[in-house]
């Protein structure tokens, strides 16, 4: 039997002793610990009468028994549904009716809340230190379990968006979708087996999930799993790693550390940030720092990874580099869905193996999104540059319409970023009777500097035409974010109105 996704990520390595997941106190799963684990858990699935396609929705702590539920649904056919733990049991509630799950997987502590919005489902507990009704029922299971044939269609996840912009969907994923883009990404950034990956993403996410594990797992790397991001933690295990994923506040929390140092990194391989835009300043300061240059790229829930600043050859800040080998990129007019010309901004689209089927259950959706020719429409807008590197512009989303005029965010947020004592800046569009939107900067100060609004919009506004001159300016502590550190600007549309 074979099985497109499993067989190269863990079916190869049933008889492999290297270890797979480095853990605290010195203890460390192998890969044959781990795929045999996997079968167990897959002999708990068949009996409670799950069969290939039924999907297994998974709301837990991050542990190593909660990513052999991935494997173990790979290994069965059985698509998996990671769900962020943040949710509350109203959404949770929306997801279940939604995916319709053959099994709920949850902690001891949310079991009696998760009960009321079973629809039917079975119910299992996972608890963060590996405890619970699953590993129970798994470890009176023999570990052999017969692999369940899959091909390149049959779907292995559906992730839900990060519901930045609106109510997460769910992309459907298929087997070959994430194959291909691991193994994309596995080439480009050079990984082998004598890679330690330091793990510190939620797994329920397509960065920890499939760009952090796939590439590890098909590489035969080892990762050292934190259970969250945690600097010191971090620091401590960062002379036994090579690479480090993570998104943008990762950066910016190691600088902040005064033992985060050249020496600390020297032995490193490989820095990526992703999932939200890494500012040109982490880029210099963290390059300034250490010596490494992070390495940028940029993907998504529905098409997994779309573009990388090489490995070789010059990692530019500001840019997400170059479509990933296999992977098409085009920049469009929004409009009429006509390529424009090199150099002008537009809606990015995307084509490739790497790109979903569609969102679940939502055809509708679906047709919006995705052309009949296989392009994406991502919903961000960017630009190529002269020398090919892609530029992200913002989401369409963001897109501030002023008197008729259209303002992109991060035009303004480049100029407040640079300005001495600023640490980051948002800007936003609220409603405006006038001009339907008008245009509202928040700025967060440098630790123990203290920023005028008034002073910081004299110091931009000689740089932009009047139309896009903010409203206003405001000082405050922090960006909203979420835990992808996304920041949320519906969040910060809600909090300002247009008069002060
Ligand atoms: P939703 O689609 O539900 O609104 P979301 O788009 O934030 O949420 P994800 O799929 O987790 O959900 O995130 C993908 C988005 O993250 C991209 O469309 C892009 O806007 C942003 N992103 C990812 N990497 C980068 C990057 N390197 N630079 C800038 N933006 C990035
Ligand atoms: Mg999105």
């Amino acid at each position: 039997m074979s099985n497109v996704l499993f067989d190269p990520l863990f079916g190869r390595h049933a008889k492999n002793d290297a270890p797979f997941l480095m853990l605290e106190k010195g203890r460390a799963l192998s890969y044959g610990d781990f795929v045999a684990l996997s079968a167990r858990l897959a002999n708990v699935f068949a009996e409670i009468g799950l069969t290939k396609g039924d999907r297994v929705a998974l709301q837990v702590a991050k542990s190593p028994e909660a990513l052999a539920v991935y494997a173990a649904c790979l290994r069965s056919g059985l698509v998996l549904l990671p769900l962020n733990t943040a949710y509350t049991t109203s959404e949770l509630a929306y997801f279940l009716g939604d995916a319709e799950p053959g099994l709920v997987i949850c902690d001891a502590e949310d079991a009696v809340a998760m009960t009321g919005i079973l629809k039917g489902a079975a119910l299992h507990t996972l608890n963060a230190d590996g405890s619970g009704s699953l590993s129970d029922a798994a470890d009176a299971m023999p570990a052999v379990h017969a692999v369940v044939e899959c091909g390149a269609d049959d779907l292995a996840a559906i992730l839900y968006t990060s519901g930045t912009t609106g109510r997460s969907k769910g992309a459907m994923l298929s087997h070959a979708n994430l194959l291909s883009n691991a193994t994309a990404l596995a080439d480009l950034w050079r990984f082998t087996d004598a890679d330690v990956l330091l793990h510190a993403l939620p797994i329920f996410h397509t960065h920890g999930l499939f760009v952090a594990v796939n590439v590890s797992a098909l590489s035969g790397a080892a990762m050292i799993f934190h259970a969250a991001f945690k600097a010191e933690k971090l620091l401590a295990d960062l002379p036994r790693a090579t690479v480090l994923m993570g998104v943008p506040t990762f950066y910016t929390r190691l600088l902040a550390e005064p033992s985060f140092t050249r020496e600390a990194t020297a032995h490193m391989r490989l820095f990526v940030s992703g999932s939200a835009p890494l500012l040109a300043d982490t880029h210099t300061d963290f390059e300034a720092r250490t010596g490494h240059r992070i390495l940028e790229r940029y993907g998504m829930t529905e098409t997994n990874m779309n573009a990388s600043n090489p490995y070789e050859g010059d990692r530019r800040p500001g840019t997400v580099g170059f479509p990933l080998p296999g992977t098409e990129i085009r920049i469009s007019d929004p409009d009429t869905g006509i390529e424009v010309p090199q150099g002008e901004t537009g809606m990015i689209e995307v084509r490739g193996p790497n790109v979903f089927s569609g969102y679940w259950r939502m055809p509708e959706k679906t047709a919006e999104e995705l052309r009949e020719n296989g392009f994406f429409i991502t919903g961000d807008l960017g630009q190529i540059d002269p020398d090919g590197y892609l530029v992200i512009v913002g989401r369409q989303k963001d897109l501030i319409i002023s008197g008729g005029y259209n303002i992109y965010p991060k035009e303004i947020e480049v100029l407040l970023d640079a300005l001495p004592g600023v640490r980051e800046s948002a800007v936003f569009g609220v409603a405006d009777p006038d001009f339907g939107e008008a245009t509202i900067g928040v700025v967060v100060p440098e630790p123990g500097n203290t920023l005028d609004p008034a002073a910081l919009l004299s110091e931009i506004t000689p740089h932009l035409a009047r139309f896009k001159h903010p409203r206003r300016i405001e000082i405050v502590a922090d960006l909203p974010r979420n835990t992808m550190g996304k920041v949320q600007k519906n969040i910060l549309r809600q909090t300002y109105t247009s008069d002060a």
